[in-house]
């Protein structure tokens, strides 16, 4: 199954009543949902497909039908509408058992009331307004993190937070089965790419394990010098040809580099891992730093964290397939130097190499340049200028017995100026308040300088993500002061740890 498509989830519309109205009702009770998931399904408006359920009137059925959902490996969420009142306490149960994420939609069949022929018969099948109350009621009395959303189903605001909450559940699913390969271990004495692996499993459902940079040279050493000569043949045909490639070692350089990704690709492949990490400081048997090579795997949907940082790879892996289908790109970034201006601060965003030209702007070149650190070959990569436009950078710590993510929105722009001695991709963008306030910010949350930065997913699918996995998020926005910040810190200190319990 290709997780970063969304097409083979589903997500399941369940509509509340009882038996209070009668058969009649009943009846139109069901065809109204089945008229707004046939909406919701046409024209391929929304990223996975919805599946109207029969309609819920019993403790029994209620059970049953979340846990039908709770066992079914493609269903990725609950749809919840009360179309009708339908007495909450009859839901206790089967909420409790519910391990999939829930969306109250809190909608109604007809946008407006029709004041001339409304009567107690209209009233009484269009009860959403106290019907969703109660529903309401039993989610907060059980605790329950969910996202509510209200409006008529047919605008285009509430089409939008569906679809945001359909992905964030779509990565939720994808992140339980996740597989991370952490090749190498993470760079030494570097504190923010450490964390509990134990916890991560418990709390994002996937698994990161170790294994020698010896077991992926096997799989390069292995790789056929035809197939090499195929990639290097779409290298050429894909990109310009820029500094580095042509002469001898050009040559030479980017057939190790063709190999270190066919062979990265078929242990990746092989494995069944959707993310990866690597570290300079462990590359024995390679030639040279995987650079265009990880690059490519992040523009085909992988995950990917430098240094051995196993929790950005994850959540690039998760980013990516949040933002599935969407025209705009995700990537592994780092807030690398600043431009420090009276009018307008910027930071420049980039890495030793591993940007994903998903998130390019226009033309990306092929080069080889040398690398300062990790005493390898000159290593062959993908330079380009990121897109202008909105963005946000996330990133995911372990503050110790739990984790918190933390996101900025910012805005890319176009480099001021020409970059022609920097040989690495890079992203220019003003963080949003200004640099000021969401650098501080930032620092104060602790917040890593390893994120994943995305002009397809936005704020509301991080927000449905954290939700979904129960931890904390700061969100640093253009609401946001440091001071605002630093007391949503402190007092989610003290939620987390009561909630946490012993
Ligand atoms: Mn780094």
């Amino acid at each position: 199954m290709d997780r970063t498509t969304l097409k083979d989830y589903s997500v399941w519309f369940v509509t509340g009543s009882q038996h209070l109205y009668g058969p009649e009702a009943l009846k139109q009770v069901a065809e109204d949902s089945k008229r707004i998931v046939e909406s919701l399904n046409s024209d391929g408006k929304m990223p996975t497909r919805i599946i109207t359920r029969q309609t819920v009137t019993t403790k029994d059925e209620i059970t049953r039908t979340l846990r039908e959902a709770s066992a079914e490996e493609t269903c990725i969420g609950v749809i919840a509408w009360m179309h009708t009142f339908s007495p909450a306490k009859m839901w206790i149960s089967g909420l409790s058992q519910l391990t999939k994420p829930l969306l109250q939609l809190h909608t109604q069949l007809r946008s407006g009331i029709p004041w001339d022929s409304i009567d107690m018969d209209y009233m009484n099948l269009h009860q959403t307004a106290h019907g969703g109350r109660e529903f309401g009621f039993i989610g907060s009395r059980l605790r329950m993190e969910r996202k509510v959303v209200v409006g008529h189903w047919g605008d285009s605001d509430v089409l939008a937070r569906i679809d945001a909450w359909m992905r964030a559940a779509g990565a939720f699913a994808d992140s339980r089965a996740l597989k991370v390969a952490r090749i190498g271990d993470n760079m030494r004495q570097v504190a923010v790419t450490e964390g509990d692996k134990v916890e991560a499993e418990r709390v994002f459902g996937y698994s990161v394990n170790g294994y020698g940079v010896g077991d992926l040279v096997a799989y390069v050493n292995a790789v056929s010098d035809h197939e090499t000569e195929r990639l290097i043949d779409e290298y050429r045909s894909s990109y310009r040809i820029g500094d580095g490639i042509e002469g001898g070692e050009g040559a030479r350089r980017l057939r190790a580099a063709a190999k270190i990704e066919i062979g990265l690709r078929a242990f990746l492949a092989e494995g069944g891992f959707k993310a990866f990490t690597t570290t300079f400081e462990d590359l024995h048997g390679l030639e040279q730093l995987p650079g265009i090579a990880v690059q490519r795997l992040m523009a085909a949907g992988i995950g990917f964290g430098p240094e051995g940082d196993w929790k950005t790879a994850a959540l690039v892996r998760a980013m990516k397939v949040m933002g599935a289908g969407l025209p705009a790109g995700t990537t592994l970034m780092e807030d690398y130097t600043y431009h420090f201006d009276a009018e307008r601060s910027l930071v420049l965003g980039a890495h030793m190499l591993e940007i994903c030209p998903s998130v390019s702007g226009g033309e990306i070149s092929i080069e080889v340049h040398p690398l300062g650190i990790g005493g390898k070959d000159d290593p062959v990569r993908l330079v380009f200028d990121g897109a202008p436009g909105p963005a946000v950078n996330v990133s995911v710590i372990d503050v110790g017995a739990r984790f918190r993510m933390v996101l900025n929105e910012v805005e890319a722009i176009d480099p001021p100026k020409n970059l022609p001695c920097l040989p690495v991709a890079r992203v220019v963008w003003d963080p949003i308040p200004d640099l000021a306030t969401a650098a501080a910010a930032w620092i104060y949350a602790g917040g890593a300088h390893h994120t994943g930065y995305s002009q397809a997913v936005n704020a509301e699918h991080v927000t449905d993500f954290a939700s979904m996995a129960g931890i904390e998020l700061i969100r640093i926005d253009a609401s946001s002061t440091v001071e605002s910040v630093k007391n949503e810190l402190r007092w989610n200190e003290l939620y987390y740890h009561v909630k946490s319990g012993i």
